[in-house]
């Protein structure tokens, strides 16, 4: 049953200085690190990854949002990885998010709410590609 999700702790998180928690939470709760980076996405990139939004109200703030600093994108693999990683990182909304959850500890709002965790296997593998190629995933 092991699979696969692509997370990316966002710009919020990495200038309030959080990598390092949410990373040890991830490790914490059993996932293991298949590829991960660090890097900052272009407007265009972030619209591409998003374009899936592009009808929602929030889709330019989104897209600002994501390419105004630097981000770690990472593939992470364990049994139910789409579902347990949603459960790590809780609800959209951090003031409706479980207490203990990543989204709960270091999330600053709605838009901006620390990571990004794949809704599906299938956008999971999507995701990930977007970010690595074969060779850098392990
Ligand atoms: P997720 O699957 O929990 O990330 O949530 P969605 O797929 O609904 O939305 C994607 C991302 O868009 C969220 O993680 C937020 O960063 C952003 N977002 C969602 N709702 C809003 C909103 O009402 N306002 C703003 N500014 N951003 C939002």
């Amino acid at each position: 049953m092991t699979n696969r999700t692509f997370t990316m702790i966002k710009p919020d998180a990495v200038e309030d200085g959080h990598i390092g928690a949410i990373l040890n939470d991830i490790n914490a709760a059993g996932f293991r690190i298949v590829a991960m980076k660090y890097t900052k996405l272009s407007a265009e990139q972030a619209g591409k990854f998003y374009e899936v939004h592009q009808e929602r109200p929030f889709y330019g703030e989104l897209v600002s949002f994501m390419s105004s600093g630097p981000i770690v994108a990472a593939i992470l693999e364990k049994d139910h990885a789409v579902e347990d990683f949603r459960k790590l990182i809780g609800a959209t909304n951090p003031a409706n998010a479980e207490d203990g959850t990543i989204r709960k500890k270091f999330a600053r709002s709605i838009g901006e709410n620390a990571v990004h965790g794949s809704d599906s296997n299938e956008n999971a593998a999507i995701e990930g590609s977007f970010f690595f190629s074969a060779l850098e995933q392990f």
